[in-house]
Parts: C-alpha cells; sequence; structure tokens
C-alpha cells in the first residue's frame, strides 16, 4: 500500500483530494463528519512542512459553476476545525491562471482549499485538460476520498495518472479493514445483505455467496426472494423482473450449503407512514392487502444467534423502512447484535451507516466505512479505479 509514510512532503505542493461532499440546508453543514474525518490526513501534512491544496466536489452542480454548490462554507467549517487559517480559492472554472499564482505564494504548513471539482465540466469526464491543468498545481498527490473511489474522475484518476501519488490516512483504515474480510476472513464469516432493491445489490450478492458461511437476506430486497418461493406478499416491494434471479441464488445457496437465514416474520401494515398501525405476521400470512416494511422479532431472533456465533460479520442494507417508526426495530435489532458480538464487524452502504450513527452504535463498531458505492464495489469483489491508479503512480 503506498501511503504517507512513504512520501516525501516538506517544502512540496501536496493535492489532497477529500470527501467534502457534506449535507447542506440553506448554505449551512447539517452535519461536518465528513470534514472531521479528513482531519488526520491535512494535520500530517501540514505538520511535515507541506503546502496543502485541498480538491472536493459537493452534490451534483453537472458541470456548472452553481453558487448553493459552492465549497466556500466547508472552507470556514475547516478553519474552524484546524485552528488555522484555510484560503478558499474561489474559481469557477476550479484551475486558471490566478488560483496557478495563489497556489504558488503558499508557505510550508499552510492549506487552502479549491472551488468544488464539478464545476469543471472536465471532473466526471476524466478530461486530459482538466487533469493536466489541475496536476500543474502541485509536486505529489494524495487521494483520501474513498467514497469517489469506484469512479474515475479527473481529480482522483486524473491526477494519480500524471503525479507521485500516496493514500491517505483515511482509505488506509477503509483499506485496513477490508483487506482482511476479502483476502482472508476469519471464520464463520456472515453476511447481513438489506435495503431497497436486489438489482442494486447482484453483484454483492453473487459475490458474497462464494465466500460466506452463513448469508442474511432482509430488508425489501428479502420479499423478491420470498415471492419467488411462491409466498403471497401483498403489496410489498418486489422486483418481479428479478424471481427468476432470486430462484437461481437459492439454488446456488442450496448448492454451497452455507447457512441461509430470510425473515420467518415481518412487520405489515396498509402503507409506509410515520405512526400507522402495523402488525407482526408470519411471512406464510401477508395479507394481500398490506406490505411488509420490517423483519419480525423471531426474524431478529434468528440473526441475532447467527451473529452470536460468527467472527467476522459483513452487514449492507437496512433491515426495513428504518426511517419511518415504527419499522426501525428490525434494523435496531440487528445493530444491538453486532454490537454485542465480539466478531470484526464491518458496514458498508450510506442507509446502513446513517442508521448506526443515529443509533449511537458507531464506537462498538469494528469499521463503519465511509463510501457507499465504493464500499459496496469492493464487496463485490471489484478493484476501485481511484486506488489503482494511486498504487500504479
Ligand atoms: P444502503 O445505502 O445501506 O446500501 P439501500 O440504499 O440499499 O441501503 O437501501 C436503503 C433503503 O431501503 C432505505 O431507504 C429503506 O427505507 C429501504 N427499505 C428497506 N426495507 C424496506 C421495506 N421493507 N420496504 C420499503 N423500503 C425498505
Ligand atoms: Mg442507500
Amino acid at each position: 500500500m503506498k501511503t504517507l509514510d512513504q512520501a516525501q512532503v516538506k517544502g512540496k505542493t501536496v493535492l489532497v483530494r477529500v470527501d467534502f461532499n457534506v449535507p447542506m440546508k440553506d448554505g449551512v453543514i447539517t452535519d461536518d463528519r465528513r470534514i472531521v474525518q479528513s482531519l488526520e490526513t491535512i494535520e500530517e501534512l501540514l505538520d511535515k512542512g507541506g503546502k496543502v491544496v485541498l480538491l472536493s466536489h459537493l452534490g451534483r452542480p453537472k458541470g456548472e459553476a452553481r453558487e448553493e454548490f459552492s465549497l466556500k462554507p466547508v472552507a470556514e467549517k475547516l478553519a474552524e476545525l484546524l485552528g488555522r487559517e484555510v484560503q478558499f480559492l474561489k474559481d469557477d472554472k476550479v484551475v486558471s491562471d490566478q488560483v496557478k499564482t495563489w497556489v504558488g505564494e503558499l508557505k510550508e504548513g499552510e492549506v487552502a482549499l479549491l472551488e468544488n471539482t464539478r464545476f469543471n465540466p472536465g471532473e466526471e469526464k476524466n478530461e486530459d485538460d482538466f487533469g493536466k491543468n489541475l496536476a500543474s498545481l502541485g509536486d505529489i498527490y494524495v487521494n483520501d476520498a474513498f467514497g469517489t473511489c469506484h469512479r474515475a474522475h479527473a481529480s482522483n484518476v486524473g491526477l494519480a495518472s500524471r503525479l507521485p501519488s500516496y493514500l491517505g490516512r483515511l482509505i488506509e483504515k477503509e483499506l485496513k479493514a477490508f483487506q482482511p474480510i476479502l483476502e482472508d476472513p476469519q471464520r464463520p464469516y456472515l453476511a447481513i445483505l438489506g435495503g431497497a432493491k436486489v438489482s442494486d445489490k447482484i453483484g454483492i450478492l453473487n459475490h458474497l455467496i462464494d465466500q460466506v458461511d452463513g448469508l442474511v437476506v432482509v430488508g425489501a430486497m428479502a420479499f423478491t426472494f420470498l415471492k419467488a418461493m411462491g409466498l403471497e406478499t401483498g403489496h410489498s416491494l418486489v422486483e418481479e423482473d428479478k424471481l427468476d434471479l432470486a430462484r437461481d441464488l437459492m439454488e446456488k445457496i442450496a448448492d454451497r450449503e452455507i447457512e441461509f437465514i430470510l425473515p420467518v416474520d415481518v412487520v405489515v401494515a396498509k402503507e409506509l407512514k410515520e405512526g400507522i398501525a402495523s402488525k407482526v405476521v408470519p411471512i406464510e400470512e401477508i395479507d394481500k392487502d398490506l406490505a411488509g416494511f420490517d423483519i419480525g422479532p423471531e426474524t431478529v431472533k434468528r440473526i441475532a444467534l447467527s451473529v452470536s456465533k460468527a467472527a467476522t460479520v459483513v452487514w449492507n442494507g437496512p433491515a426495513g423502512a428504518f426511517e419511518t417508526k415504527p419499522f426501525d426495530k428490525g434494523t435496531e435489532g440487528i445493530a444491538q447484535a453486532l454490537a454485542e458480538s465480539k466478531a470484526f464487524t464491518v458496514i458498508g452502504g450510506g442507509d446502513s451507516a446513517a442508521a448506526i450513527q443515529e443509533l449511537g452504535l458507531e464506537d462498538k463498531m469494528d469499521h463503519i466505512s465511509t463510501g457507499g458505492g465504493a464500499s459496496l464495489e469492493l464487496l463485490e469483489g471489484k478493484d476501485l479505479p481511484g486506488i489503482v491508479a494511486v498504487e500504479r503512480s
């Protein structure tokens, strides 16, 4: 792994891709966690005498400079968190002669932030011109934005292919958590997959079936499996065009002789609405007019038992529509089981991570990935372009 341990930083202009894609409302940052998580790398580079130039995207401005996506509020927040001045190099094209001059004036131990990289249409297309222009600003490159590593953009792949490059401390932490799982997991190895759609998780299902000792399928996704088994699922979310796939997957699972857990009971209601009347029913008794929005307590019990015997647990995707009460209980039950387990526990996926944070159980997990899509692709067994490019540089 090419980490900051190998980088010669003193006196160099270091371009650092961070993930400052924070949630904002009316120009105010509503959750600064991503900025906080980037501090370790930034502080280390400043302490080592680097001239630090930060790059990030924010939201989806689609290649245009749009004020509501400006990183200016982030620069202010970062200054507050670092306790040092942060120069915001405002430029609608992100890089220009003016920006080059500003960067040229930076001194050792000073830090600047460029404008939202996605203001430039070259970013998401990884265009040569934009990549070259960005690269001309610095001597070395550090990628610390795990959440975009599954994409090949100018600010990651474009820069890593032009400058000597290193992985930042945050990405290093992500890879150190995932590597043992991908290469040689402690067994029994249990995967819990949930969330909205089978179609989002085909890759991960297919890949994990060959790796794990046990597989749990929950969330809306489980109803496609239940229907494929011939059960009535009412108007639960079912992907009709994935029924055959679900059957194939279940055959494959049976061949592998791994433990397989589907819901045995579910929480049903008329519609997905806060505080609506709901009841727990066995999966054989789902009313035609109702829909399942969560797993039931018996299912939680079975999952908890399996978790208690596991040495490695990977969890991706909530067990129910947890944003809407009372359909948060299944997700909470799984989170509690993981919190109590001695297994090495890794959470991937944006919504599952959010659920654990809401429950205040972050500290009980071994690793909560900062990258939803990127962690999914790792668990699918794919290489991430943003990381491969650094390793090759
Ligand atoms: P992650 O981001 O962790 O990978 P997904 O994006 O795949 O998870 O799925 C999360 C979404 O799935 C949540 O918005 C949740 O409300 C929804 N969901 C889970 N179970 C159900 C269900 N039974 N019915 C409707 N929506 C569900
Ligand atoms: Mg999601």
